[in-house]
């Protein structure tokens, strides 16, 4: 008999999470609050744009992702994704600037990726000091074998590892904030290194598989530093066609309801109930795949172990997206581009999706990571990225006021990744209830591979509870 497995919570553990199972022969029902799939990597509607369908929030993968695009292969939505190569390269040349003879030429495609990027390094502007203090840095990472002390943070490793004032304030803090969304005197070391480990080190995997842009050569293998950024909504890349393919086997997907609480049945009937405003369902399973902070809203807390209830009380950091459109002929020089940070100037990343689908030509997405005290008014903010945009691209010619702007504010974007986080186990102290989500892998910060990856381990442990 098939079993029936809940899983509340249809973000990108949750419908990983589904996939597998139903793939695995149970009988799955998903629930989510929401009216779409998806959680905080989901589509939203631009109001009054009806061509554009944006996402919740500007996301970029990588090529380290394995455990993503394995996933995407398999659903056909890999191929919606564009591969552009790592470019952490300011306006003024500060960073990886790759020069012209390793660019576009063929003799890239022979180039080890790792010695790419130290040409890159060695070609950008910053002084011969910060070019040696960053091979300083990898070499010192090398031989601590890309570990640091738990309580160790990414300011303290910076001072550790005898890296300059400027070389901090340019590239390690941005960089810290864009993989851990984590201000670098809150940041764990640990987690940073093993990031930076997989990112420059690690196999590229799948990515192989993609175009790649126009920029890059045919030959050119894909690296896991590859920025890869989707060309449809982040709905149309997963969660959308995971609800779509259970539907079409007969399994329950309920958007758009509430669970209000989980519990295990009374007396010695093995399961659970789940229970929603209007009705109670009974399932012989369920993974709670919600964020972390509603883990003690929805379960009986002394079926919580002491180190999920520290979960549930971890901190949260924002991130905002600026979408700001352009008359449709203003194209930025790459598809995506780091900013210059600083009081004046609140934008850190921007991407030109016009770059990425034609329709959304002039449409670019302006990231600001972990600012938890933004003291401007939503005017002032979208006034302020629209003045740095202009001054930053002065060759463009941009005007000083975008056509429409939305901003998207998402306050408890990610967990904040500091050294005094705790992973807790995916498991409960009840054997019928297990965890999921972008928060239970120690090695990762909060994002899509984390969830993904955690969808994969949550449906392995319940197959082999149940066959084994
Ligand atoms: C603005 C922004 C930018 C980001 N950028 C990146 C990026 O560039 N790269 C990257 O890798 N990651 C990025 N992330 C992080 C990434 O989005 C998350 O790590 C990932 O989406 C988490 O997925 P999840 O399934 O674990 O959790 P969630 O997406 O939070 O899913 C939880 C789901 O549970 C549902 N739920 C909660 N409570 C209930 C209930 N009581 N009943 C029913 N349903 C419930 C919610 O509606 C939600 O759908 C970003 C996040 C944000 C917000």
């Amino acid at each position: 008999m098939q079993e029936s497995i809940a899983i509340v919570g249809a973000g990108w553990a949750g419908c990983t999470a589904a996939y597998r199972l139903a793939q695995a022969g149970y009988r799955v029902t998903l629930y989510d609050a929401a009216a779409q799939p998806g959680g905080r990597a989901r589509t939203w509607h631009w109001e009054n744009q009806e061509a554009f369908m944006l996402d919740n929030g500007q996301h970029l993968l990588i090529g380290a992702y394995h455990a993503t695009l394995s996933l995407l292969a398999e659903l056909g939505t890999l191929t919606q994704l564009q591969r552009s190569p790592f470019r952490f390269c300011y306006v003024d040349g500060y960073g990886f600037k790759p020069p012209a003879w390793v660019e576009g030429s063929p003799i890239k495609a022979y180039l080890p990726p790792s010695l790419q990027l130290l040409i890159a390094w060695l070609n950008g502007t910053q002084s011969s000091t910060e070019k040696w203090a960053l091979v300083r840095f990898f070499c010192y990472a090398l031989g601590c074998r890309w570990q640091a002390p738990d309580g160790q943070s990414v300011i303290q490793l910076m001072r550790q590892y005898r890296q300059p004032a400027n070389l901090v304030d340019r590239l390690w803090r941005p960089l810290c904030v864009a993989a851990l969304n984590t201000p670098i005197e809150l940041a764990s070391a640990r987690v940073f290194l093993a990031v930076l480990h997989d990112t420059f080190f690690g196999p590229a995997g799948l990515a192989n598989d993609l175009p790649p842009a126009t920029r890059m050569i045919k030959r050119e293998k894909c690296h896991p530093t590859d920025y890869l950024l989707p060309k449809c909504s982040l709905g149309e890349l997963l969660p959308e066609p995971i609800c779509a393919w259970l539907t079409q086997q007969q399994h329950d997907v309920f958007l758009g309801e509430l669970v209000t609480a989980v519990r295990p049945l009374s007396g010695n009937a093995p399961g659970v109930s789940v229970q929603t405003r209007q009705h109670i369902f009974q399932h012989r399973a369920c993974v709670i795949a919600t964020r972390w902070q509603q883990l003690t809203q929805i379960l009986p807390p002394a079926i919580l172990t002491a180190q999920q209830h520290q979960t549930s009380a971890q901190p949260a950091q924002p991130i905002t997206t600026v979408y700001l459109r352009y008359p449709s002929h203003y194209r930025l020089p790459a598809p995506i581009q780091a900013l210059r940070e600083n009081t004046d100037n609140p934008g850190q990343w921007v991407i030109d999706k016009g770059q990425l689908d034609p329709k959304l030509a002039g449409l670019f997405a302006v990231v600001i990571s972990t600012q938890t005290e933004i003291k401007l008014t939503q005017t002032n903010l979208v006034g302020a990225v629209c003045l740095q945009l202009q001054r930053e691209f002065s060759h463009l010619q941009l005007p000083s006021q975008a056509l429409d702007y939305q901003l998207i504010q998402e306050k408890r974007a990610t967990f904040q990744c500091d050294t005094a986080r705790v992973t807790p186990s995916p498991n409960t102290l009840h054997p019928a209830i297990w965890l999921c989500g972008d928060y239970l892998l120690a090695r990762y910060p909060a994002t899509l591979e984390s969830a993904v990856r955690s969808g994969n381990a949550v449906a392995k442990a319940i197959i082999e509870r149940f066959t084994g």
